[in-house]
């Protein structure tokens, strides 16, 4: 099986993280991308990569007893700061109700639009599989991306503006993975994660903020040992070829 696996992946290819030029990362909620990314994220900016953030729902089911409108307020504020100590400054919101009523097929056709727009050669998401995971947008948005980056350039699917010009989106990484293939080194950027995360303040009061610390750093090194750093971030790194009859997928 090991063998069989092994040749697959070498004729896949798939590309590193690090070496994509131009990056979307699509999120259920604000916070998502901070904390399961945020120093991969950071790391990608360092760099001088381009990264867009795209958040499917405006958060606004966050805070109990609050209000959705002013919920949504506070959490796009919070967002704003924790993005910009990553050195993300672009920030799309589709403003879905947080925990409501909405069509994943409509929300790919509006990732499609985003996608034709910023051509991003890897899209981040969150993995639609993660075992026992129930919150319905985040199933909803693994899915959805999932299905704009296999129909990105397809014009039946998705009509084209006169505009477009098809391009090759190079892969999808996903985040909060049970299945992770890929480990992305973050010495240097994990204490501006946790920095990004703590800007998270209507969702993580200090005592929950000091259990995500010592769970992200237990994993974090776990992580790290396979590739010789200190801390890594896991990810699910499929390329769009993979996303229709291709069995592979969970072993790749
Ligand atoms: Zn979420």
């Amino acid at each position: 099986m090991e063998e069989y696996i092994n040749e697959i992946r070498k004729i896949l290819q798939l590309p590193k993280i690090e070496d994509c030029q131009n990056v979307l990362c699509v999120q259920p909620h604000p916070d998502d991308g901070d904390i399961s990314s945020g120093a991969t994220i950071a790391k990608l900016t360092s760099l001088g990569k381009k990264v867009t953030y795209l958040f499917v729902t405006d958060g606004s089911a966050g805070i109990n007893g609050k209000s959705r409108s002013k919920t949504a307020k506070i959490r796009k504020n919070e967002e704003i700061n924790a993005a910009k100590m990553l050195g993300v400054r672009d920030l799309i919101w589709l403003d879905h109700p947080d925990a409501g009523e909405y069509s994943v097929s409509n929300l790919k056709s509006e990732i499609i639009e985003v996608v034709r727009k910023l051509k991003p050669d890897l899209i981040m998401t969150v993995d639609p599989f993660l075992p026992y995971e129930f919150h319905p947008d985040h199933i909803s948005t693994g899915i959805a991306t999932a299905q704009a980056a296999l129909f990105y350039n397809n014009s039946i699917v998705k009509a084209v503006d006169k505009d477009y010009d098809p391009y090759a989106l190079r892969a999808i990484a996903f985040f909060f993975t049970a299945f992770p293939n890929q480990f992305v080194c973050v010495d240097d950027q994990w204490e501006t994660k946790f920095q990004a995360i703590f800007e998270h303040k209507s969702q993580i009061n200090p005592e929950t903020f000091k259990l995500y610390r010592k769970y992200f750093d237990i994993k974090g090194k776990f992580y790290g040992e396979k590739i010789g750093c200190k801390y890594a971030e896991g990810f699910k790194v499929l390329i769009p070829e993979m996303f229709h009859a291709f069995a592979e997928n969970l072993w790749i």
